[in-house]
């Protein structure tokens, strides 16, 4: 068997992690953790540390790890059909099964599911099916894609151009040209301090309006958005944004994409976020939680109106062109029916939406009045607390400061984990929704 040692240096010198401080790694500078096993809401690393996860990996593993269900059904899958195509009409009873599930719980007005792997290549499938629908109706200029500063929808070429974070930008020659960016509803760093939440709202929507007259109404032709603005930093939407938002999309027979790769399959305590705050998307984006990422797989949720464009494209031009070799891969499908099935039977909505409050009502009483924390807020089981240098005078700690970073390592610890997002100064918490009062009383002690 490997030492430990032995292992860390493989690591080191032939791995190319994902979002990653390359020469740091390389050099043994950055952080390395191995890790072995998982159970329930913990993992174990190689040196037998023991972790409370509460970030459920990267807000995915929401049943919790080590569901023997899911993990059965996989092999079971793998025993009996591992692969075939799901191109020109072919298909699996699981992939069928999961798409027939999907469908019984997804919000009205929604027709089909389009398979893929991972929430970067179901909006680049969206995009594609947006550009097609409007090739289609005759308006080819209609396709510019507004999104939000902070938003975060993935990172291939058109979706890190989508993300609204400079991380993803900076020296890959992004944003295309075909996207551009709004407002974040971010209340909490509002432009005029003394903005009411409706005036925000306000503010947000007239900045939307401005950027669509600006543009020409009839160059857009869709607005991407998460139902609460994630890895920008955990940003549930002020009361009254998302109808607000959506009446303008009308107006500009602009489609709505909800990216709900994080808030699809429970993590709000609905089963949609686009349910939970009223939205009407044409399409739906979701991923991690379709699977609990037991298995790669996400889906593309087409509405009716785009769907009837679609079905007249391929009457007039033929074929769909547009598919993955592992589209609809009968072990994702395997995994995300066990998962859905265990999601209802274990009442995972319900506990996200209690369990969750209970988390976030804790951390307020915990650390509500920290000086250097600004804001503590969430929905559901997602929680943001936001570190500032001083609250009164709303004065920000510096990016390069890693004071977020630093509390995280402060965190892992005393035995748990929390993610530090991307702007340095936000600690985030998604645990499994599975977690219990007494895990999340270990994550505020924490
Ligand atoms: N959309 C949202 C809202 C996400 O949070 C993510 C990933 O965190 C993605 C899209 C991209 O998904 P993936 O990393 O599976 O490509």
């Amino acid at each position: 068997m490997l030492t430990n040692d032995e292992l860390a240096k493989w690591d080191r010198e032939s791995f190319f992690h994902p979002s990653t401080n390359l020469g740091q790694f390389a050099r043994g500078e950055g952080a390395q953790r191995i890790v072995k096993g998982a159970e329930g809401v913990h993992i174990i690393d190689r040196d037998g540390n023991r972790l409370l996860d509460g970030f459920a990996g990267l807000y995915c593993v929401n049943v919790g790890y080590g569901r023997t269900e899911i993990a059965d059904a996989i092999a079971a899958q793998a025993r009996e059909l591992a692969y075939y195509h799901a191109y020109a009409g072919h298909g699996s009873e699981a992939a069928i099964t999961l798409a027939k599930m999907v469908m019984d719980r997804a919000p009205d007005g929604m027709a089909r599911v389009y398979f893929g792997l991972g929430g970067s290549d179901a909006n680049e499938t969206n995009i594609k099916l947006v550009w097609y629908y409007n090739n289609i109706r005759g308006l080819p200029q209609k396709k510019k894609i507004i999104s939000r500063w902070r938003g975060y929808h993935g990172s291939g070429l058109m979706t890190g151009s989508l993300t609204g974070l400079e991380l993803f930008h900076k020296k890959f020659d992004l944003p295309l040209a075909q996207v551009i960016h709004t407002e974040a509803p971010y209340y909490f760093r509002r432009p005029d301090p003394s903005q009411s939440e409706s005036s925000f709202v306000g503010y947000c929507v007239d900045k939307l309006e401005a950027l669509i007259k600006a543009e020409g109404p009839d160059t857009i032709a869709a607005f991407i958005g998460e139902p609460v603005l994630g890895t920008g930093g955990i940003v549930p939407p002020p009361q009254g944004y998302w109808p607000a938002i959506q009446a303008v999309l009308d107006k500009y027979d602009i489609l709505l994409i909800a990216d709900e790769v994080v808030t699809g399959f429970g993590r709000l305590g609905s089963l949609f976020g686009s349910d939970h705050y009223g939205m009407k998307p044409d399409i739906i984006t979701c991923a991690k939680g379709l699977t609990s990422a037991y298995a790669p797989l996400s889906g593309s949720i087409v509405g009716q109106r785009v769907w009837d464009v679609l079905m007249q494209g391929t009457d007039e031009n033929g074929v769909f062109g547009h598919g993955w070799t592992y589209s609809a891969h009968p072990i994702g499908a395997a995994a995300g029916i066990a998962n859905l099935k265990l999601i209802d039977e274990l009442g995972l909505v319900r506990n996200a939406g209690e369990t969750g409050a209970y988390l976030n009502a804790q951390m307020r009483a915990a650390l509500g009045d920290h000086p250097h924390v600004g804001e503590i807020r969430g929905e559901g089981m997602l929680c943001a607390v936001e570190l500032v240098r001083d609250r009164d005078s709303r004065t920000f700690f510096d990016a390069s400061e890693g004071v977020g970073a630093r509390i995280v390592a402060a965190m892992l610890k005393r035995g748990v984990i929390a993610r530090a997002m991307p702007q340095g100064d936000i600690l985030g918490f998604a645990p499994p929704l599975c977690l219990t009062r007494a895990e999340a009383d270990t994550i505020v002690a924490a």
